[in-house]
């Protein structure tokens, strides 16, 4: 999960990191408010889960209230890059003399942790690793060692910080490091880190990315999730335990396996082109133990898509025998009752596929046909679709 900026702020401020005051505000009035509860000059920044907001013109001062009340009011409601801009959030604005770069993030390819440091800071970081990448100092960090401050101070000194800054960004990396292992993240990225004009160093920007899997040992990240931009379908998914991600087609797709549902996407977005373009409307893994009530949650969920106009539902097999999957898929349809209203082509294959395939032909049932590969499963399926 992906935080917002000012979500992120105050998890930097939880760990003594420096930040500026700042809070978030929803209508012009509360911005208002929010700038002159901080002396007046402050920074209107618009909140969404997207970099570059400054160049798009979503962050802008403000000299006193009255400004951040009509700044707010240009900012809300601005799309940038897509992403349409609910909230703002007010910060005290600092006198900026110098911007750097501070990022420690999971490098998965090297299977380890990594930071990021550059006194080039405050512009896109891809640019500075594409075009000085002297300029960006990279330093992997052994988990079970972790960043202690001889080890940030030596960060800090190879990356080229001036010696006046170098023993408080030092501070800050350590406290970084200790807010990126307590909260489970994936990623805590300060851009800018500032020198201000007295000599202060603060985080002026930030961008957290918190793991998931570790969501069970964190109730109160539960708080920060934003409900209103969670697709409700893949909302619903969820809180039945589905692995479930809507895609932008109209070929429901259902399967047990994460590899075989992803080359399920493959072949049906290959069939739908002959078909008109049609595309697989969403990945749902229901998993190895495909019970009924599993197969049940995962039809409902796909038939309540008003984009879906057809579902594929490919299994193979394997502990699950495609007998028992055969009777979840009949069970399913008698629990959806009348609301299952779509096509849906079923390949079955692997352990106990005959007895499968007797059932479902035994049952009869209008809205299920079968095929016995899964190109020509996924080619009808498009063709259903496309009707
Ligand atoms: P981003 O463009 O989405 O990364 O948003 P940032 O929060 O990083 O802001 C972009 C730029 O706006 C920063 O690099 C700063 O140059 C400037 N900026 C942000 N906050 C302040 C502030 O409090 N004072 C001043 N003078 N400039 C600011
Ligand atoms: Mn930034």
């Amino acid at each position: 999960m992906d935080l917002f900026e000012y979500q992120a702020r105050d998890l930097f401020e939880a760990h003594g990191i420096p930040v500026l005051a700042g809070k978030v505000a929803t209508t012009p009035h509360e911005a208002k408010r929010a700038a002159a509860g901080m002396g007046g000059k402050v920074v209107v920044k618009a909140q969404v889960k997207i970099g570059g907001r400054g160049k798009a013109g979503g962050v802008k001062l403000a000299t006193d209230p009255d400004d951040a009340f009509a700044k707010a009011e240009a900012i809300l409601g601005m799309d940038i890059k897509g992403h349409t801009v609910h909230k703002v959030m007010i910060a005290q604005a600092a006198p900026i003399k110098e911007e750097y770069y501070l990022a420690i993030l999971l490098d998965r390819a090297a299977r380890s942790f990594l930071v990021m440091a550059s006194v080039a800071g405050g512009m896109d970081i891809e640019q500075v690793a594409h075009e000085t990448p002297e300029k960006l100092a990279k330093v992997h960090i052994d988990p079970a060692k972790g960043i202690d401050a001889a080890l940030a101070q030596s960060i800090a000194q190879q990356a080229q910080f001036p010696s006046d800054v170098q023993k408080q960004v030092a501070d800050v990396l350590v406290k970084l490091w200790a807010c990126f292992v307590a909260e489970d993240a994936t990623l805590v990225e300060v851009n800018p880190l500032v020198k201000t004009e007295d000599g202060r160093v603060i985080a002026l920007d930030g961008k957290v990315t918190l793991d998931d899997n570790a969501g069970f040992r964190h109730p109160d990240h539960e708080a920060l999730v934003d409900h209103a931009s969670t697709n409700p379908l893949e909302a619903l998914a969820k809180e039945k335990d589905l692995n479930y991600v809507k895609l932008d087609g109209q070929v429901g797709i259902i399967g047990n396996g994460a590899g075989l549902v992803m080359s399920t996407l493959d072949v049906v977005a290959y069939a739908g082109e002959k078909f008109g373009g049609m595309k697989p409307a969403n990945f749902l893994d229901i998993g190895g133990g495909a019970s009924a009530q599993v197969m049940a949650d995962g039809l409902s969920i796909i038939l309540n898509d008003k984009d879906v106009k057809c579902v594929f539902v490919n299994v193979f097999g394997g502990i699950t025998a495609c007998d028992a999957v055969a009777n979840g898929i009949i069970q399913a349809l008698e629990m959806l009752g009348n609301k299952a209203t779509k096509p849906i082509v079923v390949r079955l294959d692997g352990n106990n596929v005959l007895e499968g395939r007797r059932i479902l032909k035994e049952a009869n049932h209008p809205l299920v046909e079968q095929a016995e590969t899964m190109d020509g499963a996924a080619a009808r399926a498009a063709e259903l679709a496309a009707k």
